[in-house]
């Protein structure tokens, strides 16, 4: 009988309450397939960080790095700056573990109501591939001549021809794999002077390995206004780390509520432990109440199965989500409903059977 050996870091806020749902949702798919689990707990938050300083130990990514996956619910609180829940902890391990490929699917389900009125179920149903190690989000750069009147500040981004291939060549691979083969760039060759057309060369490039996949590219800019006006016309869209980023938080946000949405960092070859969570982050503002909706961290594990080599586990899981949604008798506030975190996650449950 397969065992998972699965990390689990809670974190903040709504993270603490929807990760215990996505894990009894995980067992009860697993049941059905004979796979177990066992789960080790790190406390690891903002918490941690105003007892210690830090946000995890110092050893946090050796403990780590004997796990199959890594499940996570949401780090960062008030009091403690972003930028310290997410150099402190998210960053550290995305790199440490080359999590370069960070996978967001976003699709309009059946039952929730959707913020771009003529929109239907089918028409949204695409997948953000974001490179997640390097490019715009680096430490490299400075400040001269700091507050005086003449201060400049330098930002260094990294593209490197190996970082930039294998996340373009990662999307082509995903977009192959799908009905549409229809692989969109986001770029802004158009504004930024050496990276983008750097970018647009290496897709053009490595577009030639995949003759059945139809290429498009969109500045970014013109590219979130699409995503609202025509979200049918994406299949597989792939970004930089900025430009994925934001087009993964707008995507869901055309579906009606983030918190359904999942988001995989992955490392393709297996070297190292691939991360698992909701887009969401922490909602300090529902924190604590019990409502929070858990179906993004249970479609994360659905996700965290599917990289570990069962597919038929998330198939069951997805299709768990889509019953309770259509037949929208249990929905979060978020949704339009009124039932809480508990009774959604065991509605699922109950439809896995
Ligand atoms: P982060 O910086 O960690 O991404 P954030 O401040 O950008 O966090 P969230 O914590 O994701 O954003 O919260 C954004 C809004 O969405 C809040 O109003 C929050 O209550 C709501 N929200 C987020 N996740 C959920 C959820 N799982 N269920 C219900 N509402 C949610
Ligand atoms: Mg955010």
């Amino acid at each position: 009988m397969p065992r998972l050996k699965i990390a689990v870091i809670p974190g903040d806020g709504i993270g603490k309450e929807v990760i215990p749902v996505g894990i009894k949702a995980l067992e009860a798919a697993g049941r059905q397939f004979g796979i177990d689990f066992d789960w080790v707990h790190f406390d690891w938050s903002c918490e941690t960080y105003h007892r210690t300083g830090r946000m995890m130990p110092e050893d946090g990514i050796e403990q780590l790095s004997g796990f199959d996956a890594i499940y996570l619910g949401a780090v960062g609180y008030p009091g403690v700056p972003d930028h310290i829940s997410l150099w402190g902890l998210l960053l550290p391990i995305r790199r440490a573990f080359d999590q370069y490929v960070n996978l967001r699917p976003v699709r309009l389900f059946e039952g929730v109501p959707c913020p771009l009125a003529s929109k239907q179920p089918g028409d949204i149903d695409f997948l953000v591939v974001r490179e997640n190690v390097e490019g715009e989000y680096s430490s490299i750069g400075g400040i001269q001549y700091e507050g005086t009147e003449h201060e400049v500040v330098v930002q260094q981004s990294i593209f490197t021809r190996r970082g930039t291939d294998r996340i373009i060549d990662y999307a082509f691979k995903m977009a192959q794999s799908r009905t549409a083969k229809h692989l969109t760039s986001a770029t802004k060759s158009n504004g930024i002077y050496h990276s983008m057309p750097f970018w647009d060369k290496r897709v053009q490039e490595m577009g030639k390995a995949y003759p059945d996949v139809r290429v498009d590219q969109y500045h970014i800019d013109i590219l979130t206004a699409h995503f609202v006006r025509m979200p049918e016309h994406f299949d597989v869209v792939v970004g930089s780390n900025l430009f994925g980023d934001i087009l993964s938080d707008l995507g869901p946000a055309c579906t009606g509520t983030i918190a359904i949405a999942p988001s995989a960092n992955i490392n393709p070859e297996k070297q190292f432990p691939s991360m698992f969570e909701p887009v969401h982050g922490s909602a300090p503002d529902i924190a604590g109440q019990g409502i929070a909706n858990p179906l993004g961290t249970i479609w994360a594990g659905a996700m965290m199965m599917q990289h570990l080599g069962y597919p038929d586990v998330h198939d069951v899981l997805l299709r768990a989500i889509e019953n309770v949604l259509r037949t929208a008798q249990t929905l979060t506030r978020d949704m339009g409903g009124n039932a809480g975190t508990e009774a959604l996650g065991n509605a699922v449950i109950a439809e896995i059977g």
